[in-house]
């Protein structure tokens, strides 16, 4: 996988994978968007985390069938990761 530069002329790396973070996980997006996407989080941890964190919260959620996961339960979770990333870099 070709590493994708963080600067790009006008959307950055992370504006876009962030911004199209619901679509990554819902699999709507096109074969070129989840490409940038999956070279983009594979070497920037911040978006990774922000992906894991949204992952995770989808499968709970869908687990307890619940509509949308509780605020509480997203923060909490990004906490975790927030400070996992945190030691680990
Ligand atoms: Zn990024």
């Amino acid at each position: 996988m070709e590493p994708i530069p963080h600067d790009t002329a006008g959307e950055s790396e992370c504006e876009h994978a962030l911004g199209h973070l619901y679509e990554y996980l819902d699999s709507e997006m096109t074969p070129e968007d989840e490409h940038r996407m999956r070279a983009h989080v594979a070497h920037c941890a911040p978006c990774l985390a922000e992906l894991s964190v949204e992952e995770l919260v989808k499968q709970l959620v869908r687990r307890s069938c619940n509509e949308r996961a509780p605020e509480t339960l997203r923060l909490r979770i990004h906490e975790q990761l927030t400070v996992m990333t945190t030691l680990r870099g």
